[in-house]
């Protein structure tokens, strides 16, 4: 499944987030999930298991046909300057972090590199023309940026240079962002949704998996009228499916990450459409701000 051929670059509709992973379990889920279908891998220096995609990728490639090509890999540099003892990239630290990233990855490129935030502040400007050496460089195939409203890419346009292929983003319907996913269609900036799965209950309900998500929010999910269990009812899929067809009807990508193999299989295996009426109707839902991060919506960073 592609994304239609009217923005930069096509890539995979559904692809597995890592976050949270550990390395063990990063090379079992993207051994498993490439094995069942999925084509996209999204991990992130910040994530600490770039390794453990790469055994998995090194375990595909030598046991099936599935080759480099067949398959798309994100990751993400990060730009530091989240908290004070984060020293921020420079140009140069942004081509030793990719670097390090493509050789813990164990590949020879990757298809994808972004920003991982706008936190870089005054060196986002150096971050971002490294991404365009690496580049044209063919180390990477595509460059983008995450969590960047318009205010972090109109910057780009003042100085003259290349709009990112795609902006990595929290959407989901208690965070829809409709002003800055127009901004991003008008730009052909392509929109890959991450944390669609945060209306669920059991989204990130762990010890130690910190998030904004509201009291108001837990209720709503886990009452038996939550409007995502109706709408399950109705089209007879998982809450989970609902969620992500809900983004890809929007045409964004989705990530659900799941350390669990019957999940990861339900991510995946959906075939419904979403009715207009019902559209429109989880559209107002939504409640505003991003809550993924704990530090508070990257978005908001100046
Ligand atoms: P998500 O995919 O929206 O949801 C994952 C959570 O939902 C986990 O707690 C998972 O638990 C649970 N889950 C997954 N599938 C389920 C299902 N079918 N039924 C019930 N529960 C299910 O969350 P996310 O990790 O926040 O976001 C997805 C990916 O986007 C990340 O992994 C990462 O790659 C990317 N991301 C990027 C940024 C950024 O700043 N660029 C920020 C956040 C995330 P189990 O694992 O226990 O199944």
């Amino acid at each position: 499944m592609l994304m239609d051929g009217t923005y930069k670059h096509i890539l995979p509709k559904i692809g597995l987030g890592t976050y949270n992973m550990t390395s063990k379990e990063a090379e079992v889920m993207t051994y498993e999930s490439i094995k069942h279908g999925y084509r996209h891998i999204d991990t992130a220096a910040v994530y600490k298991n770039e390794d453990g995609v790469a055994k998995a990728l090194q375990r595909i490639f030598a046991e099936t046909n599935i080759k480099r090509k067949d398959v798309y890999i994100t990751t993400k540099l990060w730009p530091g300057g989240l908290i004070k003892l984060d020293r921020v990239r420079n140009y140069k630290d942004t081509l030793k972090s990719f670097e390090k990233s493509l050789m813990r990855l164990n590949l020879e490129y990757v298809d994808l590199y972004l920003i991982h935030s706008p936190h870089g502040k005054t060196k986002r400007i150096d971050q971002w023309k490294s991404l365009i050496e690496l580049k044209e460089s063919g180390k990477v195939k595509f460059i983008g940026v995450s969590n960047w409203g318009p205010n972090h890419i109109n910057e780009l346009k003042e100085n003259n240079l290349p709009l990112p292929d795609a902006n990595q983003i929290e959407i989901h319907p208690w965070s829809q962002k409709p002003d800055l996913v127009n901004y991003l269609k008008e730009n052909k900036i392509n929109i890959i949704a991450y944390s669609s799965l945060v209306p669920l209950t059991t989204w990130r309900h762990k010890d130690g998996e910190n998030s904004k998500k509201t009291t108001r929010m837990y209720e709503i999910g886990s009452s038996t009228n939550s409007p995502f269990k109706l709408l399950a009812n109705k089209y007879n899929c998982s809450e989970a499916q609902f969620l992500l067809q809900w983004a890809i009807q929007q045409n964004f990508a989705v990530l659900p990450k799941t350390i669990d193999l019957l999940r990861m299989r339900e991510n995946f295996d959906f075939n419904f459409f979403i009715k207009e009426d019902d559209m429109h109707y989880v559209s107002t839902l939504d409640m505003g701000d991003s809550v993924t991060w704990e530090y508070g919506d990257p978005l908001k960073v100046s």
